[in-house]
């Protein structure tokens, strides 16, 4: 079977991209870092609907969890393949820089960009033997524009767009595809505390967008339509840029 792995699939956009791909054919890998009560919600729900999905748990930061992680699921797994990676896992802790601990900008660098590398460079093995991949990296209009108090989390975000192009390059003569999406305003755990009545007018669309609708992009790049699309970053953002 064909799986498509998503990192920080337990909750928001991560979470709706699992549900989103299940419907696409794909057997889920849901990982995430501590929340197990809501990856296991988001697996039940696929299964309910008669997909299959799977718990992966592993920190993106740490290479010796996502190896290990990768060791297990191939050694229990040895006719599927992981297909379609997801690198969604993120956090923002944000800070003017003046006031910026060392620990905030390593930390928000660490689970972006570094996780983005340590899962890709195992799950790319397999699709590149293959001939056939879609990698797809959560970036942020933070990281095309840059936002005041985010120079960690811009920083992570725009390298991986930095990454993403380098990557496509690479990968393209095995048919493997590396793309980035970039949403503004998403309803989520990570814009809860935000004033949304207030940030909502800069919204040219007036609104915050859903994580289904980023889930739809995501599931169209990961379609053999989008097979010519590659190195590119994909905007979602109600005209906000
Ligand atoms: P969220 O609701 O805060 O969910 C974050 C997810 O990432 C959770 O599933 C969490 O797992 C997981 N995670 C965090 N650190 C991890 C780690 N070290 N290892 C593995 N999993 C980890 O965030 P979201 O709003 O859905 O954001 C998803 C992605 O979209 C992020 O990359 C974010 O930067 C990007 N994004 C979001 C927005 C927005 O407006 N929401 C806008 C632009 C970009 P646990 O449940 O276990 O904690």
């Amino acid at each position: 079977m064909n799986y498509a792995l998503v990192t920080g699939g337990s909750r928001g956009i991560g979470a709706a991209i699992c549900r989103r791909l299940a419907l696409s054919g794909f057997g889920i890998i849901i990982n995430y870092r501590a929340n197990r009560e809501a990856a296991q919600a988001v697996a039940d729900s696929i299964i309910a609907n008669g997909s299959a999905a799977e718990l992966l748990p592993f920190d993106v930061a740490s290479e010796q969890e996502v190896d290990a992680a990768f060791e297990s699921w191939e050694k229990s797994h040895p006719d599927d393949n992981i297909s379609v990676l997801v690198n969604n896992a993120g956090i923002r802790d944000d800070s003017l820089l003046i006031f910026m601990q060392s620990d905030q900008w390593h930390n928000v660098i660490r689970t972006s960009l570094d996780g983005m590398f340590f899962v890709t460079r195992r799950a790319l093995k397999g699709m590149l033997t293959r001939r056939w991949g879609r990698i797809i990296n959560i970036t942020s209009l933070s990281g095309l524009k840059g936002l005041p108090g985010q120079a960690n989390y811009s920083a992570a975000k725009a390298a991986i767009i930095g990454a993403t192009k380098a990557l496509a390059t690479e990968v393209a003569p095995r048919k493997v595809t590396v793309n980035a999406v970039a949403p503004g305003f998403i309803k989520s755990d990570m814009t809860a505390d935000l004033d949304e009545d207030s940030l909502k007018k800069q919204v040219p669309l007036g609104r915050f967008g859903e994580p289904e609708e980023v889930a739809d992009i995501v599931a169209f790049i990961a379609s053999d339509k989008a097979a010519y699309i590659t190195g590119e970053t994909i905007s979602i953002n109600g005209g906000l840029f």
